[in-house]
């Protein structure tokens, strides 16, 4: 089996080559944080993943988490690994400075939290919703129940969840029918919440739960949800913990993946009702919810990366050591390891060049979220805003999809032995199919994409970006080396692919939502694929020129075959997405529902 090991040198290099790392610590808030820290913080993340994370995470698959009596045991390591995890301070990495958090930038914990995806994805999806709940309470939560609450969260002393999903409501969170009734300064919660993520385990001292309810006189649909604070055990007003609220795991699922990780029915107010505080205002709360909700959405376009990198450093290890057949025209010698046949090493290659385009992207939406909260200038404030706003979908949905097809062409790879449990590979792609599922599926990203972003905005950021795509051309045409020229004309014609579906879909959806929302899949993947294509390119450029002036130079010459490769095996298929996506609506909207 083989171990993982952080990929440090394309990380530091996403970090601070193509997105810019300079950019970010020239903000006032940001200053502390130089390349130094950045690279300590990393190398010790790093350790931390793989000493700790990786070793627990094939057991944490085969034994899963355990409910007894209404209490989840977590597998067996994970509580130590918390301890460790918590006492390392990684918890507050990116937590506000004034509740104990070291304020680093998202641009820095981004990698930090790819690792630990790689290493245990179930493991760091306790400490992901924990910063979710933090972001909505830094956010929304009023300062008394920030300083209740943030404190803990922040060290890890305590975790946190989100509570959406009930039987009847999944994507449409308008069919919310938990009950919250007014008592005093507080409310009394009843209802069900299915699929829990981490809803109850013993690796905390308390589980602060954000719940979506509806109060008594609250109007139908979405604007009339309520978010709540549900502690597991109330806190009383020094800080202590109280008595066990109304709250308890009825069952945990049997999962394809994630195994490691409780995903808890929790029954709400079976006796008395659970006391429950308003966070901000009634009737608000799915506003609310959706800055926590954007937030994991990026953290969960994150795991599909990690998820992709880890089946990736599995396949290429065995390629390096099966031995099998021998090199193409060799009748007799040596059999040769997999990797020397020419499929293998493209199967590997789609591998890579998808992760690191994968990576680019998503730590490119990550660096304009730090952009969007702490840059001085104002006007840069909103355009960094509408911009993560726009990549927060395609990162999620995009990254998640790819990594299913990388873990998949991992197993390949592997041969029969992908295919049985024992080597590992199998793993990857179940824990990879859940994340186009939670925060949103992929046709819910998709929806978002084409509606609240590029429709509403009539492609404004949509053709922003595209815009910067479009000046990279001038510089691959000046560019001598061979392997970047090689990727202008692919990077051209996918880009007037993208402009052309972009164009269709602000002119149809005002009078044709229908059609633009039958397309609207294979539209997101044209934005993730192109997306990915000009961060290559970009990477590319910036890989020529530091050739020769110093620096890894065998790193940089395989990050411009990697572009070149993406640009000729990846980037064609925006091709045929824009056809589809121009063309593709009527055959769809053609067919009945009796039909089928
Ligand atoms: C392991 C796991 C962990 C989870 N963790 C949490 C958690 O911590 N907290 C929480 O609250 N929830 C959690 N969930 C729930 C998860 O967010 C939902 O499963 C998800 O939002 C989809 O809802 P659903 O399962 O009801 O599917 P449905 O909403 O019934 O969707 C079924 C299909 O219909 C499509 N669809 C539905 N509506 C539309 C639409 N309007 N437009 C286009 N397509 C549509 C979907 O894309 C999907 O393909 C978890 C789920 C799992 C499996």
């Amino acid at each position: 089996m083989s171990t993982y090991a952080a990929p440090l040198k394309d990380m530091q290099f996403v970090i601070k080559e193509l997105v810019g790392l300079e950019d970010i610590t020239a903000m006032p808030d940001c200053a502390e944080v130089t390349g130094d820290v950045v690279d300590a913080v990393l190398e010790g993340a790093g350790k931390f993943a793989a000493e700790v994370l990786d070793p627990l995470n094939r057991e944490g698959d085969k034994q899963g988490s355990k409910l007894l009596d209404g209490k989840v045991t977590a597998p067996q390591g994970f509580k130590e690994a918390y301890r460790q995890f918590i006492t390392g301070g990684w918890n507050g990495l990116s937590g506000q400075t004034e509740f104990g958090g070291q304020g680093l930038p998202h641009v820095v914990a981004m990698p930090v939290q790819e690792m630990w995806n790689s290493a245990n994805m179930a493991f760091c999806l306790c400490p992901m919703l924990t910063s979710g709940v933090l972001e909505a309470l830094k956010l929304r939560g009023s300062p008394a129940q920030q300083q209740m609450y943030v404190p803990k969260l922040t060290s890890g002393a305590w975790c946190g969840t989100m509570n959406l999903t009930e039987p009847q409501a999944g994507s449409d969170l308008s069919a919310v029918r938990t009950r919250a009734v007014p008592e005093g300064d507080h409310y009394r919660i009843h209802g069900t919440k299915i699929f829990i993520t981490w809803g109850e385990h013993d690796m905390a001292e308390n589980i602060i739960h954000l719940v979506l309810a509806r109060t008594p006189d609250a109007p139908e649909g979405v604007k009339g949800i309520s978010l709540f604070i549900v502690p597991k055990f109330l806190v009383n007003p020094d800080g202590t913990l109280g008595e066990h609220n109304d709250v308890k795991c009825v069952s945990i699922e049997h999962k394809l993946g994630i195994n490691a990780s409780p995903t808890c029915v929790l029954s709400y107010g079976d006796e008395k009702g659970a006391l429950g505080y308003l966070v901000g205002e009634e009737n608000r709360g799915l506003e609310y919810m959706f800055i926590m909700m954007n937030h994991a959405r990026l953290g969960v376009g994150l795991e599909g990366v990690a998820l992709a990198e880890r089946a990736y450093q599995h396949a290429r290890e065995y390629a390096k050591t099966r031995v099998q057949g021998r090199a193409i025209g060799q009748k007799s010698g040596d059999r040769v390891t997999i990797i020397h046949h020419p499929d293998v090493k493209r199967m590997l290659l789609s591998m890579k060049a998808q992760i690191e385009a994968m990576r680019a992207l998503a730590y490119t939406a990550s660096a304009a979220l730090d952009k969007s909260r702490h840059h001085p200038d104002d006007k840069e404030r909103r355009r960094n805003q509408a911009l993560v706003d726009f990549l927060i979908p395609i990162v999620k949905g995009w990254c998640t999809e790819s990594s299913i097809e990388v873990a998949s062409t991992g197993i390949q790879v592997h041969g029969g032995m992908g295919f049985v449990e024992e080597t590992g590979a199998a793993q990857y792609l179940r824990d990879a199919r859940i994340t186009t599922i939670y925060e949103g599926t992929t046709g819910i990203q998709a929806a978002d994409l084409v509606g609240r972003k590029v429709g509403f905005e009539k492609g404004a950021t949509a053709f922003a970006v595209i815009g910067e795509m479009r000046k990279l051309d001038a510089e691959l045409a000046r560019g001598k080396n061979a392997d970047v020229a090689a990727q202008r004309d692919n990077l051209k014609r996918a880009v007037d692919g993208l402009g052309s579906a972009t164009q269709w879909v602000v002119d149809t959806f005002p009078k044709n939502p229908n059609a633009v929302a039958a397309v609207s899949v294979p539209y997101l993947k044209l934005w993730g694929i192109v997306g990915g294509g000009w961060q290559m390119a970009r990477a590319a450029l910036i890989a020529d020129s530091k050739l020769g002036i110093g620096g890894d130079a065998d790193f940089y010459r395989a990050k411009i075959a990697t572009a070149r490769f993406y640009s000729e095996h990846i980037l064609p298929q925006a091709t045929a997405l824009s056809a589809e996506v121009v063309n593709g609506a009527a055959s769809v909207l053609a067919m009945s529902e009796a039909q089928f």
